[in-house]
């Protein structure tokens, strides 16, 4: 029974630039536990700085969690004791979860979907390409090399995101496009035209996270009301506690490991979107294929997917589902069980 976790810096193919701030390269824990059922598998924790997490964070939570007290045939049972040991620490315990899921999938010689009931269909789950904050020349760049892509989501929030999609329709002029604001918009009426500038494209499928998780109800009713497309909660929906808020605020929810503490809780926050009626989308950070991976899973119970955090890395020292022209495949994974993944070139 062991926990051995190791810092990676996933250095970005192009400069990630989003409504917060910059970044040349992205740090992420990686984790290979082995359960008290003497069976290995690997997880990876995305910290979110916008939730206090950091690399640091994960490492302290990873030294407190005791491995004897984890199973992977009790993953509930693990999460719970997870828990006990902070009501935070969101990334930290994903890690975790994903070693449990891979370990138990391992130990069943099954792969996670099917073990969750889902199954996983070949050549339907397409993800969008994320193309950051730039100046209009480099969206332009980025939009072309992102070409054999169908789906693009672009990250607004700064006084000049008209010029960027004017850059980008230049280049692309039919692509559907998603738009991500990261509570960028800061009144509601700001955040009301820009969405309607955004419908007269024709080509905008949603929004996501118009204003911040912290702006009152009232306020994000009125501009649901009035949206003329369909808006998701990101910063707003972090697991399946925060349904009816945002069954109130939003249309759809866009769910990610890192929030919601790995495949469990993706799991059940996925299911409680749906049984509200609210549309679902499965989303990620910066990752390697591990995290991507667990996410692919889940595939099933998304009807929008955004899983590109490993595209947008140089050096990602995982193998497992791929992405060609957007469609997301395990057919070539290295693993059968599991979340399927494997480290690149071991065998
Ligand atoms: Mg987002």
């Amino acid at each position: 029974m062991e926990i051995i976790s190791r810092r990676v810096d996933l250095e970005l193919v192009r400069t990630w630039t989003i409504a917060r701030g910059s970044a040349e390269s992205i740090p992420v824990v990686v984790t290979e536990i082995t359960t008290c059922e003497g069976v290995r598998g690997l997880g990876e924790a995305s910290p979110i700085s916008r939730y206090g997490e950091s690399v640091e964070t994960v490492e302290n939570f990873l030294r407190r969690v005791d491995p004897a007290r984890l199973s992977c045939r009790d993953i509930a049972g693990s999460m719970t004791y997870l828990n006990t040991l902070s009501p935070h620490d969101m990334a930290a315990k994903c890690a975790v979860n994903l070693a449990l899921v891979d370990a138990a999938g391992r130990d069943a010689k099954q792969a996670v979907y099917d073990q969750l009931g889902l199954g996983f269909r070949e050549g339907v789950h397409v993800t969008s390409f994320s193309i950051g904050i730039d100046s209009p020349a480099v969206i332009r760049e980025k939009v072309l090399a992102a070409a054999e892509y169908p789906v693009l989501k672009l990250k607004v929030g700064v006084p000049d995101d008209h010029l960027m999609v004017s850059a980008l329709r230049e280049v692309a002029p039919k692509k559907p496009i998603r738009v991500d604001a990261n509570e960028g918009w800061l009144t509601k009426e700001e955040a009301l035209k820009r969405i309607e500038w955004l419908a007269a494209d024709g080509k905008v499928q949603f929004v996501e996270q118009p204003m911040p998780a912290k702006t009152p109800v009232v306020d994000l009713v009125w501009l649901k009301e009035r949206s003329p497309l369909p808006l998701f909660a990101d910063e707003s929906y972090h697991t399946a506690a925060d349904v009816e808020h945002c069954a109130q605020c939003f249309h759809g929810v866009n769910v990610k490991l890192a929030k919601t503490a790995g495949v469990t809780g993706a799991f059940e926050a996925l299911k409680a979107a749906r049984a509200k009626g609210l549309k679902t989308m499965i989303g990620c950070m910066i990752e390697t294929s591990v995290l991507i991976s667990a996410a692919a899973h889940l595939s099933e119970l998304a009807d929008h997917l955004d899983l590109d955090g490993n595209l947008l890395i140089k050096n990602d020292p995982y193998a497992g589902v791929t992405a060609p022209r957007g469609v997301l495949s395990f057919a070539s994974a290295p693993e059968t069980s599991g979340l399927r993944v494997r480290v690149r070139n071991s065998r």
